[in-house]
Formats: structure tokens, C-alpha cells, sequence
């Protein structure tokens, strides 16, 4: 079968290169960047993926050059591209602005790359470094307000570079690119989503081997789309579904998971409620890795309890997990990728039962889509699989907490971000905590800013934009849309995750999601994220963030803007419960944020 290799330099988005070409009806492997190239002499096309590192740096991972004179075409993606470039005798550099999330780009060469588009394109971009020399027979194909070499290629050759990244959807144009990629590869399309099935269900029997499985059941789409599935494949009487109630969960969750399973047939589910242990242990941690770690700890040791109190032999129970892929990669799953944060079923107790080839993951090579394309395929109710993504740490991970130590802002980095922002109309401040980003295929942990000025949806995406590029120590915008006295700052509060606290924000997601739901809203939306921050205003009173995003597979998301009415809605909700002070709203894309804060 025509197949393309996807080199991985450990990217967050390599594996999503090669599932982009399969949808595209052309097989693509994952190869090691470190394979000799006379390995890659089979394939029809090779991509070089991004990656956390810098080609300025030594020892950061190569290729041999001989892959650019195998005669099969190559498409280098951001590392892969400034790889590329300075292997092949141009150069690199640290860019002056670096770029993440949206930018637009003009076409300015013909070439066979972008046939079939406008010259004027929305890409989606997440670099440093920038190439500032081309190696010789190249030409710039197009470039960005910010990066001169956006796109640049050798046509005689079939060799291309892009800075940006069109195997993510945020690109809208990115599929017809890859497209047009297969066309000069001249690969036939052979392959299809059914081989893929086929596989899967192939390797749910082999990896069982007789076995059965204790899946962990949280109620969200991944791990009851799995439950189905394993349902479905191996008989209710192989599986068994754990609902561990861990305290972090959203308001009636588990009650109401059990009752709607239970209605559409599914008869082999427990629950345990687990909570006060979970609230025990998470007594005063702060830091969200160590939260996170402690989090999936728990969820294996109660599963493993769950099973001796049930007399079941545990060599003959795997346990099962609902992990999808977004999870392997952002918790450094891959050779060369950055941690960005560790997901709960990634934490190193199920690392060890991993490579003991005890854990049954049926969904681990999917997306959040395709996801949802299962569970319609296995007959699942809309309401369920259409559910907004909740993450498995729950409202563990939406509560930030503190040990009451401010987190100081450099003056330069509140200088240089009240500037920007005044320059476009908003005034801002940089707030004394830190969330979660992804910048460059690498984690970064860093300051929102607050800008507060019109509700104008573009202006802010720009100054959202603007702020992120331009200053580092900055990672993510917030909007304040309803604010007392910003002015007056604000004060960084001791808050851990205590179950006060936590009802706190069980209601203030449930008022504001009934508030979203009641405006119709709700479908447009991929997900909205509520955090606590333990900030409080002039009045004492504690500060919120909606994180409302658009996404397909989590990989990339835009931050959604709401209407009026709905918006109003919302901050009504939320106003009605005591002690909520200011309302943020997240104005930031992925990259530079992540989705969930921490
Ligand atoms: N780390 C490199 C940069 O920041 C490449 C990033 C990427 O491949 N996404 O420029």
C-alpha cells in the first residue's frame, strides 16, 4: 500500500499528521526520527514533524541529510521545516515575535503546495524560531505579517517547508495542503477507516487473551464510548464498569451517571464513593502536577481495592481505561515530546502496568471525534456522546489552589503588556498566579493578563494575540467581563482543594452551564471549562474564569465567543451565588493556552 512516513521529533501533533493523511485515504506511519534514510526508500512521501526543541540548540534531534536526496518528496512542519532548512545550508534564528494560535497568511508564489487556494489564508502556528536564509534552489511561498519564510519550497526538488501547521483543523484550509501534499507524493488512495476498525476490535480479543476488564467508568464520552465498546465486543459478562466518585465531580454527576446508564441497558456498573479519601489526600497539595499524579494514584489504588472487596481475581481482570490519544502525547507519551501535563491515567503506577501489558486501551490511537463517531456507530443517545468533554482530575484540576504565595510579576512583563494592550484600546494587568500553556510543542507555566475595554470579540482576539507573542511570561489573555475595581488588583488567597470550596464551584459550573444550556448555546460550544481562582477582588471575594473553546479534537481550540443574551445569562448565574467577585473571561486560543488551566 502507498504509504507516507511521518518522522516524529516529538511533536505534539506528529501522530495527528499521520491520522490527517489515513483521512485522507492514504496509509502514514510514524517512523523515528533517528532512522537511516535508506529506510525511508519504500515510502512515498515523508513528513517531518514539529517538535519541543530548538535546531539552534546542540544535541537537539536530526536527520540524516540523504533523506532530502532520495527523490521522494518531503514536507517539513514547523521543527521539521526550520530542520529542514538548516540542514540543506540555509538558516535559522530566534524569531523577534514568535507566533501562536491564529495568523494569516499571504500566498505569494504559485506552487503546487496550494493549489486550489486564495491567496490570503488563516493558519495556525506555534513557534520561536523562525528561518531567515533559504537553503539555495528554494523560493518563500508565503509568508506571515510577523514570519517572511511562512512557506517556502523547492519544486524541482518536491521539497517544502511551512512554518505553520495544517494538520490541525484550526487551520481551515490545512486538509486541501495535505491534499495537495499526497498529490505530489503521487500516492493512491488505498486506504480506509474500516481497516482501522477491523484492527481495533481484532485487538481488543488478542490483548484480552481470555482475560476480562475492569474499565473506569468517569461518565464523560471517551470511557463510556469504551464501556460500549467492550460491551459490544466482549459480552456484559466480561466487563465491568467502575465509577469512582473522587469528590471532583460536577454537581449530581454520579448519580445521575448510574441512573443514565442504567436506562440504556448497561447493568455491570459500580460506584464507589471514594471522595473523602480523594479530599485527604489533595489536603493541601497546590501544585498541579503533584494534584494531577496524586489524582491517578488513587483512581488505580481504589480500583484495585473495588476488585479484591469483590472477590475477583486480579490476574484474570485487566483494568481498562477510556485514554484517548491527546492524553499519551500531552503527557510526554513519545520519545522526544515535552510534558505538558500529565494526564490521569498516564501517572507512573499505569506506566509500570502499561508496559506489563496490563491495561486495555481501546481508544488510545483515537480523537475526541472519532470518539464520537464510535459511540454514534454503537447506537450511544446524542445527549451522551455530544456531552462536553469533562476531564478526568474533575473539578480537581478547575480549582486552582495556593499556599497564599503571590506569584511575582516582573515589571518588564507588566510594562511591556500594559503597552500592547493600550495600544489597541485596553487597559491591562498581569495577574500574580500561573496556568498551563503550550508554546512551541513545549509546556510553559506562566501569567494570564487581565484586559478589561469594549466587548469586541476581534479587538480582543488580537490583543489576546499580540500579548502572547510578544511577551514572554505571558501565556494567556483573560477578558474582565464583569469586574468591580481591577485597578485595584488583586490578592493571591490560601485555597486548596477543600470540599467547601469545591461545592463552591459545583454550583457556579452547574448555575452557569444550566445558563448556557437554557440559551441554546450549549452544542456551539465544544466545552467551557469554570475555574476558581484563588485570587480575590477589592471586596474579598473570589474570581471565575469561563474558558469557553471551539475544537474537534482538543489538539488546537479557538476561545468562543458567546452572544449578548447568553453572556448575560451566564454572569446572572453566576452573580446569584455568594462570595463569586470577578468574572474573567478566557480570550485565549490553544496554543499559546491549553484548554483547562492547569
Ligand atoms: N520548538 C520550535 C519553535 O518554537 C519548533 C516548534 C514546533 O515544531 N511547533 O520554533
Amino acid at each position: 500500500m502507498d504509504t507516507i512516513a511521518v518522522l516524529d521529533f516529538g511533536g505534539q501533533y506528529t501522530h495527528l499528521i499521520a491520522n490527517r493523511i489515513r483521512r485522507l485515504g492514504v496509509f502514514s506511519e510514524i517512523v523515528p526520527c533517528h532512522a537511516p534514510a535508506s529506510d525511508l526508500r519504500p515510502f512515498k512521501g515523508i513528513i517531518l514533524s514539529g517538535g519541543p526543541y530548538s535546531v539552534l540548540d546542540p544535541g537537539s534531534p536530526t536527520v540524516e541529510a540523504e533523506v532530502f536526496t532520495l527523490g521522494i518528496p518531503v514536507l517539513g512542519l514547523c521543527y521539521g521545516h526550520q530542520l529542514m532548512a538548516s540542514l540543506l545550508g540555509g538558516g535559522v534564528c530566534k524569531g523577534k515575535v514568535r507566533e501562536y494560535g491564529t495568523a494569516r497568511i499571504a500566498i505569494t508564489e504559485e506552487s503546487a503546495l496550494f493549489a486550489g487556494l486564495d491567496t490570503d489564508q488563516v493558519v495556525w502556528m506555534s513557534h520561536g524560531d523562525t528561518v531567515d536564509r533559504l537553503p539555495e534552489g528554494f523560493a518563500v511561498l508565503a509568508s506571515s505579517e510577523d514570519c517572511s519564510t511562512a512557506a517556502v519550497g523547492d519544486a524541482s526538488r518536491r521539497l517544502y517547508g511551512l512554518q505553520f501547521h495544517p494538520e490541525v483543523t484550526h487551520t481551515p484550509n490545512g486538509m486541501t495542503i495535505l491534499d495537495n501534499f499526497i498529490g505530489i507524493c503521487g500516492c493512491r488512495r488505498e486506504w480506509s477507516a474500516e481497516f482501522f476498525l477491523k484492527e481495533m476490535t481484532a485487538g481488543i480479543e488478542k490483548q484480552c487473551n481470555g482475560r476480562n476488564v475492569f474499565l473506569l467508568v468517569s461518565g464523560g464520552v471517551d470511557s463510556t464510548v469504551a464501556f460500549a465498546l467492550l460491551n459490544e465486543t466482549l459480552g456484559p459478562e466480561r466487563v465491568l464498569g467502575l465509577h469512582i466518585d473522587t469528590g471532583l465531580m460536577r454537581l449530581d454527576e454520579s448519580d445521575d451517571i448510574l441512573a443514565y446508564l442504567r436506562e440504556h441497558g448497561f447493568n455491570n456498573l459500580h460506584i464507589v464513593d471514594a471522595s473523602r479519601r480523594f479530599l485527604a489526600t489533595l489536603g493541601n497539595i497546590a501544585d498541579p502536577e503533584e494534584k494531577r499524579a496524586i489524582i491517578g494514584k488513587l483512581f488505580i489504588e481504589v480500583q484495585q481495592a473495588a476488585l479484591a472487596e469483590r472477590g475477583l481475581n486480579a490476574e484474570k481482570w485487566m483494568l481498562g481505561q477510556g485514554t484517548i490519544y491527546p492524553d499519551t502525547i500531552e503527557s510526554a507519551g513519545t520519545e522526544h515530546a515535552d510534558r505538558i501535563k500529565t494526564h490521569h491515567n498516564r501517572v507512573d503506577i499505569i506506566l509500570e502496568l502499561l508496559r506489563k501489558g496490563l491495561v486495555l486501551e481501546p481508544l488510545s490511537q483515537l480523537y475526541k471525534d472519532e470518539v464520537r463517531a464510535l459511540g454514534e456507530e454503537l447506537g450511544l443517545p446524542h445527549k451522551l456522546v455530544w456531552r462536553h468533554p469533562f476531564p478526568g482530575p474533575g473539578l480537581g484540576v478547575r480549582a486552582l489552589c495556593s499556599d497564599g504565595a503571590h506569584q511575582p510579576v516582573d515589571s518588564s512583563v507588566e510594562d511591556q503588556t500594559v503597552r500592547l494592550a493600550g495600544a489597541l484600546g485596553y487597559a491591562a494587568r498581569v495577574l500574580p498566579v500561573h496556568s498551563v500553556g503550550v508554546q512551541g510543542d513545549g509546556r510553559t507555566y506562566a501569567h494570564p493578563a487581565l484586559v478589561t475595554g469594549p466587548r469586541d470579540w476581534e479587538a480582543l482576539e488580537r490583543v489576546s494575540t499580540r500579548i502572547t507573542n510578544a511577551v514572554r511570561g505571558v501565556n494567556r489573555v483573560v477578558y474582565g467581563l464583569r469586574v468591580k475595581k481591577p485597578e485595584d488588583g488583586y490578592r493571591v488567597e490560601k485555597a486548596f482543594l477543600t470540599r467547601d470550596r469545591l461545592d463552591k464551584l459545583r454550583k457556579i459550573d452547574h448555575a452557569v452551564t444550566e445558563a448556557l444550556y437554557a440559551s441554546e448555546e450549549y452544542d456551539a460550544v465544544w466545552q467551557m471549562p469554570v475555574v476558581l481562582l484563588p485570587l480575590v477582588n477589592c471586596d474579598n471575594e473570589e474570581c471565575v474564569v469561563l474558558r469557553p473553546i471551539m475544537s474537534q479534537e482538543a489538539m488546537t481550540a479557538r476561545f468562543a465567543p458567546l452572544s449578548e443574551p447568553a453572556l448575560n445569562a451566564i454572569i446572572e448565574s453566576a452573580r446569584a451565588i455568594d462570595g463569586v467577585g470577578d468574572v474573567f473571561f478566557d480570550v485565549t486560543h490553544k496554543p499559546p493556552g491549553t484548554i483547562e488551566w492547569e
